[in-house]
């Protein structure tokens, strides 16, 4: 059996296959593999989560998504990468990241694990196309090696030909193969799992060729867009705030009626916004094709209600005769967050607390707790953590993964139409479905 794509989903393919003893064979297209493993998580890859359920990831499809998630689940996980090494440690919101803090231990059990069960690894194979070959024969020459190793033998699909030919050749009747090629290699093989990842961060090698594959054996595509990715302002005083973070609270509402809200830390930056909130939100703005009717509204205080606020600000302004409107607001949030904040609002920032008539102090607590931030775009599959959309889970097999349009061919990872948010989700869903492709592919080759 072969696997193409030697990341987070093909390692874990590899691994169940070659533990059940079959021969594999992976291949990538890379010279060094897990670019994404490496570089995840700020280089200290967020495993996966305590709380993982399908509720966690977009998909059209989120009961596949469920079972796939339940066949392996993230204890299932935990305890795996135990057995090669890697030890966790939780962190807040339930992630799991390596106790070493390095994403390197995470790749080096999963190639452990490859090269223990006896896993062939080949780089520097980028995989153009795939063909299946129905029940062929072959050319041999006499008592010596292959005459013709791959192309004869279509033109004898379904006749029985045994026997010597011409006096020279014998014809071996072969089982329904895969042919896999790219530039100067080919190989053969019964199953094949195309592991080749989405269009994010082409540089790590998913440039989107596996899902040209899936689509030469009749596999339709839901919509693929950017998913985790920061996203773009034409606000020059909010750009000029690069660097601040601060806890935000964002809701995306189309026709204000509520999409998806998100907290977290929030980040400027100098195209615009990032951070946790807006990387789970931005799946959401991308595939909304009425960008008109889409609002982004801000909570710059989410662990503060209004009324709470509000009593905060009478009491200081009561307590304090000279507390300036800056200084009050500097408490709660960040100096050069409040100054930009006051000025867009257009209050002065020495203006005193008691100075604030109600309808003024009214309207900026409106403002602090709905901001409206204009967003023109989103910065895209160069920075998008992962892609949504892919391979219709419709077309495969929810309990093994394998396409219900071509046998011997299963899929797992990012390739098919699941994304994550932000928190170990997505490689959680790289484990599982590489897991039940792995499966899949031991149950009918054994
Ligand atoms: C910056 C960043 C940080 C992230 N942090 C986290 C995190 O902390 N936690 C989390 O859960 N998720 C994180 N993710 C998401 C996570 O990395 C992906 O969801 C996951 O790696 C997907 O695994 P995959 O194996 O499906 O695809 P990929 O990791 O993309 O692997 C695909 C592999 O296939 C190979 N390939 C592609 N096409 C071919 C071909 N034609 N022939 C041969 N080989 C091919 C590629 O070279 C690559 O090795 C992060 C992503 C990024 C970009």
């Amino acid at each position: 059996m072969a696997i193409i794509g030697a990341g987070a989903a093909g390692l874990m393919t590899a691994i169940t296959c070659g533990e059940a003893g079959l021969k594999v064979l992976l291949l990538d297209g890379r010279e060094k593999i897990g670019a994404k493993i490496l570089m995840s998580g700020g280089t200290r890859c967020n495993i996966t989560n305590r709380d993982v359920s399908e509720r966690d990831f977009g998909s059209e499809q989120n009961r596949v998504v469920r079972d796939v998630l339940r066949s392996f689940t993230s204890e299932a996980s935990l305890r795996f990468f135990e057995q090669w090494g890697v030890h966790v440690l939780m962190e807040e919101g339930g992630k799991y990241f390596p106790d070493t803090h390095s994403a390197k231990t995470v790749l080096d059990g999963l190639i452990q694990g490859c090269s223990k069960k006896g896993v062939q690894l080949k780089t520097n194979q980028k995989v153009s196309e795939i063909q299946f070959r129905e029940n062929h024969f072959k050319a041999y020459a006499l008592g010596s090696s292959i005459l013709d190793s791959s192309s004869v033998v279509a033109r004898f699909i379904g006749q029985s030909m045994h026997g010597p030919i011409n006096g020279a050749t014998t014809n071996v009747h072969m089982p329904n193969l895969f042919l896999i090629s790219g530039k100067g290699f080919s190989y053969e093989a019964k199953t094949v799992v195309l592991c080749t990842g989405g269009l994010s961060y082409p540089t790590t090698g998913s440039d989107g060729v596996g899902y040209e594959i899936a689509k030469s054996f009749g596999h339709s595509l839901v919509l693929t867009t950017p998913a985790l990715t920061p996203l773009l302002t034409n606000d020059s005083a909010w750009k000029a705030l690069m660097g601040v973070s601060l806890p935000v609270k964002l809701t995306l509402s189309l026709h204000d009626q509520k999409k998806a809200s998100f907290e977290g830390s929030f980040l400027f930056t100098h195209f615009g916004f990032s951070g946790t909130p807006v990387l789970n939100i931005s799946r959401h703005w991308v595939r909304e094709p009425d960008k008109n009717a889409l609002k982004m509204m801000a909570n710059f205080l989410p662990s503060e209600s209004q009324e709470g606020f509000r009593q905060s600000f009478v009491l200081a302004a009561q307590k304090s005769s000279s507390k300036t409107l800056k200084n009050f607001l500097s408490e709660k949030l960040p100096e050069r967050f409040v100054e930009t904040f006051l000025k867009k609002n257009k209050l002065a920032e020495n203006l005193v607390l008691n100075q604030l008539k109600r309808e003024a102090r009214e309207s900026l607590i409106q403002s602090l707790f709905y901001y409206s931030l204009p967003v023109t775009g989103v910065y895209g599959y160069q920075k998008a953590e992962v892609t949504a959309g892919g391979v219709d889970l419709l077309e495969v097999d929810p309990k093994t993964l394998e396409s219900k349009l071509q046998p011997g061919l299963f899929f797992a990872g990012e390739i098919l139409d699941v994304d994550g948010r932000i928190g170990g989700f997505n490689f959680q869903w790289a484990w599982s479905s590489g897991v039940v492709a792995g499966r899949g592919v031991v149950k009918k080759m054994l």
